[in-house]
């Protein structure tokens, strides 16, 4: 079979990929389309501290081909998306609803395909680059054959991080004022689960101007250049110090909810330095494990701000997935309009060059 694989060089499409049968809690999954995250970019660069040769992808939805003997939630023939987050569904962590935190999350990496006799690793506990690929069956979230399986293959990471951000890790309430910065595809979905929230004010920020549009399409209500040098000013100007003459010693005014999807240490102060009284700072980037920020003390205290982490939307496969779904049906958020690209897998080199140029929201292959 098909699939894109890293051998510890350089990425390419191979056609002699074989996988093995699955475990009793394991599924087969013939993956249809595959989202194109920048995760992928940096493990085919060999940025990702996991092993290599391996079958990439972390991002898919297809049809169940085959399942192990204890699966009963899913049967061949059903439409899922495939949930990067594996689990093991007993401890304290998944019985609490939240997974990411469980400890059997992270550090998935077992060899389930061979070529030539070799075996490879696989990414991210899904490896979506192949024409099938196995998974546990908790990571599989059986949905209405009637979405389209290229909106679909977003949700499992890229739509889930975003919109779980807001639902999940922020308590977002009607009324309030955020900021996301990072118009990618994580930051469209923060912007769009604000709206759902009914937060505001939702201010996007972006260093390619052009993504104004998109911002605004999917709820945005402001957007800012985040070259300006006066990026703080601009956001207190449409978020003022209601009640007060200026900021003051306690940097009134601002944001209540600040996403950073960047994950830079100067995004980072920024989004800081935005916060209104009681704001927090969300961060959902993913940036070099070594990376460090710096911000004052001042921020936090007397006036309850917060910094705080967000993993994968902090979701929930199975409650978050369908919800979104549920939304996406009813019309209140977009999904294919995030898929600006198709490529069959062929043209997979086309899909990396486009996304690194900030040219497609997100970039899908088909198989
Ligand atoms: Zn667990
Ligand atoms: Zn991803």
């Amino acid at each position: 079979m098909r699939g894109i694989i890293y051998d510890g060089t350089a990425a390419s499409l191979v056609d002699d990929l074989e996988v093995r049968a699955p475990g009793p809690r394991e599924v087969i999954v013939a993956v249809k389309a595959a989202g194109l995250c920048h995760s992928d970019i940096s493990y085919m660069h060999g940025l990702y501290p996991v092993p290599s040769p391996g079958v990439c992808g972390h991002e898919g939805a297809g049809v169940v081909a085959e399942v192990g003997s204890a699966v009963s939630h899913v049967a061949p023939g059903d439409h899922v998306v495939i949930s990067t987050l594996f689990s093991c569904g007993f401890c304290k962590a998944c019985a609490d609803g939240h997974p990411t935190l469980c400890r059997k999350s992270i550090g998935n990496a077992t060899q389930p395909f061979t070529r030539n006799g070799e075996q490879l690793w696989n990414f991210a506990a899904t490896s979506a680059f192949a024409e099938r690929t196995i998974v546990g069956d908790m990571q599989c979230v059986k949905i209405d054959p009637a979405i389209p399986l290229t909106s679909a293959a977003v949700v499992g990471c890229g739509v889930v991080t975003g919109m779980g951000a807001v639902f999940n890790r922020a308590t977002v309430t009607r009324g309030q004022r955020a900021m996301v910065i990072g118009v990618g595809g994580v930051g469209l979905n923060c912007i769009q689960a604000l709206k759902v929230q009914g937060a505001s004010t939702i201010i996007a920020v972006d260093t390619v101007p052009e993504k104004e549009a998109l911002a605004r399409q999917f709820g945005a209500t402001h957007f800012l250049d985040g070259r300006r040098p006066d990026i703080i000013d601009a956001v207190v100007e449409i978020c003022p110090p209601d009640g007060l003459p200026n900021r003051g010693f306690f940097n009134a005014g601002g944001v209540d909810w600040a996403f950073d999807c960047v994950a830079h240490p100067a995004v980072t102060e920024t989004a800081l330095e935005c916060l209104d009284w009681g704001g927090t700072v969300v961060v959902i980037g993913v940036a070099a494990q070594t990376a460090e920020f710096k911000g004052r003390y001042v921020r936090l205290t007397q006036i309850d701000r917060g910094i705080i982490g967000c993993r994968a939307g902090t979701y929930a496969p199975h409650r978050d997935i369908p919800h979104i779904l549920d939304l996406y049906q009813r019309g209140e958020v977009l999904l294919d309009e995030l898929v600006t690209a198709t490529f069959p897998v062929e043209r997979w080199e086309d899909a990396v060059h486009k996304l690194e140029a900030g040219e497609v929201a997100r970039g899908v292959l088909t198989f």
